[in-house]
């Protein structure tokens, strides 16, 4: 017997096949699913259409197509995408960010909400203004255009208002997006982005102006990398994203890691410092990339400050206890350490019982004394546990914040009055955002001046991102006429 079948057909019978024998894909070290001949396995369970796709090259191709449709429609088929956007991430805030913290389980339910009830607050098309030139010769215009398809990576820790904010400034640009979310968050980024494109597909006729591969994996992202319609990426991640789109020959915008300082002096109010950091370094369980990381104490104001965090709720954790929790949250070799995942964004009693200890559900955050290179000072923990380095002078604190920046150039605080010492931190520390006297969501226009984003180009430069970040620069130029003076 024979049977004729074409390879459509067969992939069919793959496919059942491997579903009926309910084969995981494999994983990945860095979390991401590699790519298994299996069904995709969130798309199996998810209605592919509005903008989600298994195949890059189809997403691609996909995203091109609406882009050109986006182009037609101008700058108000931009502003009203922007706003179809915000809308729904407004509205739905509460579904989603309740979808969101079940899928994942890091962080704060409240925070999931606020991350994507504060979208409002990220720049949209009005950002995009042309420059002029008049003179002797002539006039100048230069234009914020687009690029085209931008390819984006999105983290776990905040996976749709990464991409609400992510579309709200590229869209705003002009651009179409092919996203490649972590898969821990990927089943939040294809409810979001599908529900989006309905409506924009309802309202503008524009179909997959977002897409999204609904079975990420670091595979896809090599796809989405290499092809040619993708014109540029946005990496929003850890380290080891950060490394593989530099090394991918795409141009890449990288809102890379951080592990953001904090410096408390001798001139400040203790009462208003402690508060201050719990706040920011506490918001959403510390998943924040600009979250305070460690704090550096100077000798003479160091009790006082310690007192202020237990008033506020903190618990302070030390001996056997400390070292436990030290052994679990990271894993060690030849002195090196890593962060191991399985106490990320947890509240604070859940990894005080992980050290053996017993915390009142309400208490915000754990600390602990430690010296300058410990590895809860040294790797970003992303846990509502804030190490404190009591140094004996500003030069002291200064010297442990570089090295615990590592280079990053992400962020760094300081709670202190004099203008000196704040200049020598901003200085030294070279990073991208800069808080003094406040938490560090400050630095995001949540209780500060300035807008938000949810990408902190880092690595490359580009800063906070807003929808000018995501445009090309080109000038027209008219010799010797049009000037009207
Ligand atoms: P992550 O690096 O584990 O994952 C980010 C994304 O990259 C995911 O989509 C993941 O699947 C993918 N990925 C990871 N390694 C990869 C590789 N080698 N090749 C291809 N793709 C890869 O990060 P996360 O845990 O989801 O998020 C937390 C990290 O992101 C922290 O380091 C945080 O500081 C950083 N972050 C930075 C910003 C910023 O604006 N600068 C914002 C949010 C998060």
């Amino acid at each position: 017997m024979s049977f004729n079948l074409d390879e459509e057909s067969l992939r069919q019978i793959v496919r059942g096949v491997i579903k009926e024998m309910g084969v995981a894909p494999k994983q990945c070290a860095c979390g991401a699913q590699k790519s298994a001949p299996a069904a995709p396995s969130v798309v199996s369970s998810v209605r592919q259409g509005n903008g989600i796709f298994s195949d890059v090259s189809e997403a691609a191709n996909a995203a091109f197509a609406a882009y050109r449709q986006l182009c037609k429609g101008g700058m108000a088929a931009r502003a009203k995408v922007v706003d179809i956007v915000k809308k729904m991430t407004v509205a739905n805030a509460k579904e989603w960010g309740t979808f969101e913290y079940n899928e994942t389980h890091i962080g704060k339910l409240e925070h999931k909400i606020g991350k994507l009830e504060i979208i409002k607050l990220v720049p949209g098309v009005e950002w995009i203004r042309p420059d002029a030139w008049s003179g002797d010769h002539g006039i100048m215009l230069e234009e914020y255009t687009p690029y085209g398809v931008i390819g984006a990576i999105t983290p776990v820790t905040h996976s749709v208002p990464t991409i609400a904010g992510n579309i709200v400034n590229m869209v705003a640009a002009g651009n179409a997006i092919v996203f490649n979310p972590h898969p821990g968050g990927v089943k939040s980024a294809v409810k979001a982005i599908s529900a989006f494109n309905a409506e924009i597909e309802k309202q503008l006729g524009i179909r997959n102006l977002i897409c999204c591969i609904g079975n990420p994996t670091l595979e896809s992202f090599d796809a989405i990398c290499k092809n040619d319609l993708v014109s540029i990426m946005c990496i929003t991640g850890g380290p080891g994203v950060v490394k593989a789109a530099m090394k991918s020959g795409k141009k890449s915008i990288c809102a890379g890691p951080g592990n953001p300082p904090v410096i408390v002096d001798d001139t400040v109010d203790m009462d208003k410092a402690a508060a201050d950091i719990i706040e920011g370094g506490c918001f959403d369980n510390n998943l924040l990339c600009i979250g305070e990381k460690e704090i550096f104490v100077l000798e003479s104001v160091a009790d006082k400050f310690m007192r202020a965090l237990d008033a506020r709720g903190a618990v302070k954790i030390g001996g056997s206890a400390l070292d436990s929790l030290t052994k679990t949250v990271f894993a060690e070799k030849d002195g090196h350490f890593t962060l191991k995942r399985d106490l990320v964004g947890k509240d604070a009693d859940v990894i005080a019982r992980a050290a053996g200890l017993s915390v009142p559900k309400s208490a915000p955050m754990l600390y602990a004394d430690v010296d300058a290179k410990h590895p809860f000072v040294m790797e970003e923990q992303m846990m509502p546990m804030i190490p404190v380095v009591v140094v004996k002078d500003f030069e002291e604190a200064l010297e442990g914040a570089v090295r615990a920046e590592r280079g990053y150039k992400h962020s760094a605080i300081i709670h202190s009055l004099n203008v000196g010492r704040m200049t020598d931190m901003a200085r030294a520390l070279n990073t991208t955002l800069f808080v003094k006297n406040g938490p560090s969501t400050c630095g995001l226009g949540l209780g500060g001046e300035g807008y938000l984003s949810y990408s902190i180009a880092t690595a490359t430069g580009e800063g906070i991102s807003n929808p000018k970040t995501f445009t090309r620069r080109r000038r027209c130029v008219m010799v010797d006429n049009l000037n009207i003076f």
